[in-house]
């Protein structure tokens, strides 16, 4: 056989195995069907962080936004359009059916970019030195600050950073970015008919904004935020853009839990202080909801008869129990973290694990899907807030 026979046999069967990796992963990253829903203790809503809308340079209105928000079936919806709290002023904050809507901004400073949550004044940074004055404001208004993509394309450059509530570590947006040209292809040649396989296959563990916020919070009470960071928008040429993804679709990629002891009462103001809250105090977590609903979760230390959630501080005690459940229709991975180290991994929906000294604990799920050869893949699920141990 001529030698370029042989290159081209080589190239084809390369091609085909490609073809079939890809078939099987995008398939088996489909959604599993959700779990029927059990009791539990604390109440448990469901929505989004980070949306950009025509007011910036998102493709939507917020009116096509909050329809988008409805067919994904979320609790609360958070606005964040480039430096403008502009939808507030036209009146768009508030119940909108049983969906609340917050209007936040993301505001452009000299180390990064920034959510600005909880405000009722536009705020921007004034002049290079000005960084420090803007979040003291923030703060001091009651506000959150939220570091947006900071190892993504637009990296914070300002560390370590203080007053800071929270830190987004999963970005749809940057988690695309990141991803290699052949992820890439693989997923726009199966978008078509399976979408949510193919996009769930493009978020992956993000590691380096993980150890980042876990070296943080080892110093300090540092929420881990999960953001769609939706714009619906990808530019062509001039003013042409292609509506793509849709708020709908990554509505229901990424989302935010929060956790609180009792129900909404659906009055705006106490129920979006609730929220806010919630966030600040990182009773939430963040889940990848395109494999399956992870309204379940739980992440908690048990201290006596008493359970401490997410965001809690708790003094160390012998005796103490970590529990983490993460129910699922499928086949599922859990681990436990220990300022930002892994210490038990269990191929189980369930653990239980005795604490032995303190530190900043945080759990991750995931799911268990097939891969070519008989092989398995752990995809991630959900990655808890932490729960802070101390002397
Ligand atoms: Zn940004
Ligand atoms: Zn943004």
């Amino acid at each position: 056989m001529k030698i370029g026979n042989v290159l081209k046999t080589i190239g084809a069967l390369v091609i085909l195995v490609w073809v079939a990796d890809s078939m099987m992963t995008i398939w088996y990253e489909r959604p599993r069907p959700d779990l029927k829903s059990t009791t539990q203790k604390s109440v448990r809503y469901a929505g989004v962080i980070h949306v950009h809308s025509r007011y910036s340079d998102g493709s939507g209105t917020i009116e096509q936004i909050i329809r988008a928000a409805h067919t994904a079936d979320l609790d609360f919806l958070v606005m964040t359009d480039h430096s403008t709290l502009q939808p507030l002023i036209d009146g768009y904050q508030g119940y909108h059916n049983d969906l609340l809507v917050l209007i936040g901004e993301e505001v452009n400073t000299s180390a990064g970019h920034l959510l600005a949550l909880g405000l009722d004044h536009h705020v921007e940074q004034q002049g290079d030195e000005g960084l420090s004055a803007l979040l003291d404001s923030i703060d001091s208004s009651a506000g959150l600050a939220i570091l947006a993509h900071p190892t993504g394309r637009r990296p914070w450059t300002a560390w370590p950073v203080r007053p800071v509530h929270g830190i987004e570590i999963l970005n749809a947006d940057t988690a695309w970015r990141d991803d290699h040209p052949l992820e890439w292809i693989r997923v726009l040649l199966f978008l078509w008919f399976m979408p949510e396989g193919a996009l769930n296959s493009l978020i992956d563990r993000p590691d380096e904004a993980i150890n980042r916020w876990q070296t943080l919070a080892q110093q300090q009470h540092l929420v881990g935020i999960g953001s769609v960071d939706a714009h619906a928008r990808i530019p062509l040429w001039g003013d042409q853009s292609l509506q793509f993804p849709s708020y709908a679709r990554m509505f229901g990629l990424l989302r935010t839990y929060v956790v609180l002891d009792s129900a909404l009462s659906g009055a705006e103001v106490p129920d979006r202080q609730q929220i806010l809250d919630a966030l600040r105090n990182g009773q939430c977590y963040i889940a990848v909801d395109g494999y399956e609903k992870a309204s379940q979760f739980d992440f908690e230390i048990q201290v006596d008869d008493t359970s401490f959630n997410m965001g809690s501080h708790v003094v160390f005690q012998q005796g103490a129990q970590v529990r983490v459940k993460a129910p699922s229709s499928g086949a599922v991975l859990v681990r436990l973290y220990r300022n930002g180290q892994e210490i038990v991994e269990v191929s189980a929906q369930d653990i239980v694990y005795d604490l032995s000294e303190p530190g900043v604990y945080h759990a991750e799920a995931y799911q268990v899907r097939p891969r070519l050869f008989g092989s398995e893949e752990a995809r991630l699920w959900i990655i808890s807030n932490p729960i802070w141990v101390e002397e």
